[in-house]
This record gives C-alpha cells, structure tokens and sequence, in this order.
C-alpha cells in the first residue's frame, strides 16, 4: 500500500475547527506503528499547474485563495492555503499515476476537495481534488471514469464540475438532509445521489453502499477515482451515520474485488478513532 502524505498538510489550523491537522498527524503515526500493513510512504507529485486546475475551478477560485479573507463561516483562510490546497492537488493526481501503475494507493492529505464547486471554495475545502484528478485522467486517455463518494456529504462540488461530463459517472452515497443540503435526487446523466436519512440503522445504510457499488460495476469503468470520508462513522461528531469500522474494510474489499485500478483521496473524518477506521478501509483494500 502506497500513502501518499506530506508534513506541510498539518502545518496549518483554524483552534477549534474540527478540520484539524492531527488528523493526517495520527493517522500517519498510527500507520507507522502497526505491522499489518506494509506501507511504502510517499510525497505528492510535482508543482500542479493552473491548466490542470482550470479544467475543473474558474479563474475566480484561484485568485480568491489569495485574499486573505474567509471563505465562509465553515472554511478559513489560512496563509499560504493556495500552497497547501495546491498540494493537495498534487497529492491526488500522484496517486492516479500510482493507480494507473497497478499499485494500491491513498492520498493522506488536507485540505479535503469535494464541496469545493466550479467556482467557490466551501465546507473546509479549497480545491476540488477529486474532480481536478478525475479531469485530468480523462484528458490523458481515460474513456470511462467512475467517482465513487462514501463522506457522508454529499459531493456537492465534484457533481458541479463533473455534471453531464462526458466519460464520467459520478456516485455519491451521503445523509440527506444534512450540509451542503443537495444531492436529493440524481443529477443530469451522470450523477446518482444515494441519499440516506439520519439516523439510518448500519444495515441499511450499508445496503445502500451497496446499490450504488452495485450501479458503479454496471458502469463497466476502466478506473475508480474514490472520495473516501470517514464521517459516516457511528462516533462521528459531524453527522448522524451509523458505521462501523468493519464497514470501511467492507467499502476497501468490494472496490478492490471490482478488479479495476483505482485510488482513493481523504475528504471527511472527524472522529479520534479516522486512523482506525482509514486502517480497517487500507486493509480491506489490499485483502489482508
Ligand atoms: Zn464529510
């Protein structure tokens, strides 16, 4: 298993936002630590260059990072958050080249991505990563990506960008109602909403994980870009899902037994317990 980290993601903080650096910093500790898993560390890919992030944001976002005003209530600015998302970005499009090279990988950064919309940074996120990613991989040869999304919000950004995209299907598993308040129902050809009340029982909630995992292999994708939020655990503070650890393992072996490369970036996660519960999905991705 190829993670893919860098110690500048945990270098920033906003006290008391629950998008805190000891996220990444405890998951990465905890990896280094156990000896189930053999892990092969990584730093993200090269400079990303504003072609690549043009495809995905208007120019609007990129010039706003630079301001140094907040985003919204949810989403600080910090200095240098056009570094950090930017990083981010690079993170991400180096762990589709490690996918597109047949290895297992996981891009263990900050900020996460997928509110982030065509033209706004949103809900803790800067840069959509997924959808910049996703893009790319299209404009380098890709036919037929599948967007797989288990935060338990709703990838309200990635469904912008990637609406009615050609070569893509986007499917996204999330509490409704619940922020960012979209996602109730399917969107233009290519989007599949999954929505699921709070407070919904673990088995439900998991079979429906399952109806879109089911709807993804009819996709028939040659490549699976997978936003992978923690969040719908049990004891996360943020939502009111009902998972288990030994669902995130279950989410890691059924993308795997699908037999098609793919990778999969952190967006949510707000529970002391994310490095377990990325450990248990890191296992169940590689069938230990
Ligand atoms: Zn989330």
């Amino acid at each position: 298993m190829k993670i893919i980290t860098d110690e500048r993601c945990t270098s920033y903080l906003r006290t008391g936002h629950p998008e805190h650096p000891r996220r990444v910093a405890a998951t990465t500790a905890f990896l280094k630590t156990q000896t189930e898993l053999p892990v092969i560390w990584a730093g993200p890919g090269e400079n990303v260059s504003d072609e690549i992030i043009l495809r995905a944001h208007a120019p609007e976002v990129l010039t706003r990072l630079a301001r140094p005003e907040d985003f919204d209530e949810d989403t600080p600015f910090h200095e240098n958050i056009s570094t950090f998302a930017r990083t981010s970005v690079a993170a991400s499009l180096e762990a589709l080249r490690t996918a597109r090279n047949g290895e297992n990988v996981f891009s263990l950064m900050r900020p996460p991505g997928h509110h982030a919309t065509r033209t706004k940074s949103m809900g803790f996120c800067y840069l959509n990563n997924i959808a910049i990613t996703t893009l790319e991989a299209l404009a380098t040869g890709a036919k037929r990506v599948a967007v797989l999304d288990f935060d338990v919000h709703h990838g309200n950004g990635t469904e912008d960008i990637l609406l009615n995209q050609r070569g893509v299907e986007f499917f996204s598993i999330h509490e409704h109602p619940s922020y960012p308040h979209t996602g109730a129902e399917n969107a233009g050809h290519n989007c599949f909403n999954y929505p699921v009340t709070p407070g919904t029982p673990r088995l439900t909630y998991r079979a429906k994980l399952a109806h879109a995992l089911d709807d993804l292999r009819s996709y028939r994708p040659e490549l699976i870009a997978v936003s992978a939020g923690f969040d719908a655990y049990v004891r996360d503070p943020l939502a009111e899902g009902s998972l288990l650890a030994e669902d995130f393992y279950w989410l890691g072996e059924s993308l795997r037994k699908l037999g098609v490369p793919f990778f999969s970036l952190l967006e949510g996660g707000y529970s002391k317990d994310l490095p377990k519960l990325i450990f248990a999905y890191l296992k169940g991705v590689e069938g230990k």
